[in-house]
C-alpha cells in the first residue's frame, strides 16, 4: 500500500506531461473504443478510419494508412516498452486499431495476427476489431477462420517461436456507426492507400 501510494506521488504535472509526450510517440490518438473494449491492450495496425464519410464524426484526422509488417512489429515493442508492469493491467483483450483494421488486406492481417500469437498472447487474450459493412472489404467465415489459426510469426529480424492454440474473434461494429447515415457514394476500401 505505502509503495503504490509513493509511486502515485511521484505521478506530478511534469510526469504526467512527460507520459502524454511518450504516448504521442507510441500511438496514434486512440478515437474510440467499444464499451467492452475499454481495458483491453490497444495496438494499432491501421492510422485513421477507412470509411471516413459519416458528416458527425470528429474521430479520425489523418489518413487511412495500412502499417506494414515491420512497422506494426516495431509499433508492438513500443507499446510493450511504454506500459512495462501495467501490461498486466489491460489483460481483458487486444483491441486491434483502428477503424478499421479489418479493411487491411488478408495477407496483412495475417502477419498481424501472426506477430500478435507471439508477443501478446493473442491466443489467451481473443483479439477485437472494427469492422463494417461499407467500405466494401467485408471479411468472410473463411478469412477469419485463417485468422484464427495464425501461428507465431517469425521475427522480421529474429529467431522464430513455437506454436500455440488459436485466438478467439470478436469484431466489433463500429460503435457510432450503428446509428450512421452514410453521407458519401461508397468508396472502393481506403486500404488502396497502403504504403508496404
Ligand atoms: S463514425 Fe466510425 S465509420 Fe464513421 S467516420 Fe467516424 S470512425 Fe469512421
Amino acid at each position: 500500500m505505502l509503495a503504490a501510494l509513493e509511486l502515485g506521488a511521484r505521478f506530478t504535472a511534469g510526469a504526467a506531461r512527460a507520459d502524454a509526450k511518450r504516448f504521442a510517440q507510441v500511438y496514434s490518438p486512440i478515437g474510440i473504443l467499444p464499451p467492452d473494449q475499454y481495458l483491453s491492450l490497444v495496438v494499432q495496425g491501421t492510422t485513421g478510419c477507412s470509411f471516413t464519410s459519416c458528416t458527425f464524426c470528429d474521430l479520425y484526422h489523418e489518413p487511412y494508412r495500412v502499417k506494414t509488417a515491420l512497422e506494426f512489429e516495431q509499433h508492438l515493442e513500443r507499446v510493450r516498452a511504454y506500459l512495462g508492469a501495467s501490461l498486466s493491467l489491460r489483460r481483458r483483450s487486444i483491441f486491434l486499431g483502428a477503424a478499421n483494421a479489418l479493411a487491411a488486406p488478408l495477407p496483412r492481417l495475417i502477419e498481424w495476427f501472426n506477430l500478435l500469437v507471439r508477443e501478446l498472447e493473442a491466443k489467451k487474450r481473443g483479439v477485437g476489431a472494427f469492422v463494417d459493412g461499407f467500405t466494401g472489404a467485408r471479411r468472410t467465415t473463411g478469412d477469419f477462420q485463417t485468422l484464427a489459426e495464425a501461428r507465431p510469426a517469425a521475427r522480421v529480424r529474429g529467431p522464430r517461436v513455437g506454436a500455440r492454440p488459436a485466438p478467439r474473434l470478436r469484431p466489433q461494429a463500429c460503435t457510432r456507426a450503428r446509428s450512421w447515415t452514410p453521407c458519401a457514394p461508397q468508396r472502393p476500401p481506403a486500404c488502396g492507400s497502403e504504403r508496404s
